[in-house]
């Protein structure tokens, strides 16, 4: 963005933040995880790591040097071993391991909703993207510009990207993932759209992508969970245990792919919990959203406009909502 680029923070902007987490024991969750999390993220520590960057870096090379971008995508270990059919020849005692299957089908049959925020043609379509709509207990705008870095990347470019590396993750393990927008629309679409699409999907979960746009001198990520509301069209009652069970892992496992801090200007131990965002209110299936660095800081800006770190921010993102989806609630 040059000079049509918006005063940053925005105002408007679905994320701004608004108020400190008054939700600080939720962060005590964490110690209360079940045994079965920790153990998988344990595993991930030994296993996982942060991922290189699939196809699209130096080919050839890497084919001999490291693992197939195959085998980084399905790093996600599988719950049971595989069985062998009637009368397949058994392995002698002494073979070596069996090759890992191409493919880990952990998550089929499962939907996630990920929602790539903001749009980078809605500077392009501020009438629309202005218009109010009903979230429930309040009317705001139906979407806006996001934020971006000083260099002029911006938020919506963001988000896309990770996004569409975090649904190479998930569709390797065999989950449908379902787009808000995937750089086909116009504009928007608006946030109540962005809810209503989790929920026509009859996601399992949802997960709303962002950067912030905080002071600069903050940085660190969140994660941003529902509040129980009940107001006209909103009624999150049905979700905010499972939303907060999803940002839990989520937290966790962003921060282990990563590195990356816990925000140190908002949140509280990297979780927030808000009333204010139509696409968590309007929201039936579990949602949370991440606001995954403040790119108004410049130690974050240079690490989310790294391809590599995008690819590590899709990893933590995939991972949680496997976990999520494949471990008990
Ligand atoms: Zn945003």
């Amino acid at each position: 963005m040059t000079g049509t680029a918006p005063q940053y923070p925005d105002p408007r902007d679905e994320n701004l933040p608004r108020r400190r987490s008054r939700l600080r024991r939720a962060a005590v969750g964490g110690a209360l995880l079940p045994l079965c999390l920790a153990g998988w993220l344990g595993w991930h520590a030994v296993a996982g790591g942060p991922a290189a960057e699939p196809a699209g870096g130096a080919p050839g090379a890497d084919a001999v040097a490291g693992p197939a971008p195959d085998d980084l995508l399905t790093a996600w270990p599988t719950a049971l071993p595989t069985a062998l059919p009637s009368g397949s020849p058994q392995p002698a005692a002494a073979a070596a391991p069996a090759p890992a299957a191409p493919t880990d089908h952990a998550l089929a049959g499962r939907t996630v909703l990920l929602d790539p925020g903001h749009n980078t043609a809605n500077g392009k379509h501020t009438t629309e993207i202005n218009r109010q709509v009903d979230i429930g207990n309040s009317r705001k705008e139906c979407d806006t510009t996001g934020t971006a870095t000083n260099a002029g990347y911006t938020e919506a470019e963001y988000t896309l990207d990770v996004s569409r590396r975090a649904r190479a993750l998930l569709e390797a393990r065999g989950a449908t993932v379902v787009f808000t927008q995937d750089g086909d629309k116009p504009w928007g679409p608006c946030i109540d759209e962005r809810a209503r699409a989790g929920n026509t999907a009859h996601a399992d979960a949802a997960v709303s992508v962002h950067g912030d746009g905080g002071p600069a001198s903050g940085s660190g990520f969140h994660v941003i969970m529902p509040a129980k509301v009940t107001a006209g069209r909103a009624d999150t009652s049905g979700i905010v245990a499972s939303s907060h069970r999803l940002g839990l892992l989520l937290r966790d496992s962003f921060k282990a792919a990563t590195g990356e801090p816990y925000a140190d200007y908002i949140a509280s131990q990297g979780l927030d919990t808000r009333s204010d965002l139509g696409g968590l209110n309007l929201s039936a299936v579990p949602k949370v959203f991440i606001e995954c660095g403040n790119m108004r800081n410049a130690g974050d800006a240079k690490r989310m406009t790294d391809p590599q770190w995008r690819q590590q921010a899709a990893q933590g993102i995939a991972d949680a909502l496997t976990a999520y989806l494949t471990t008990p609630g």
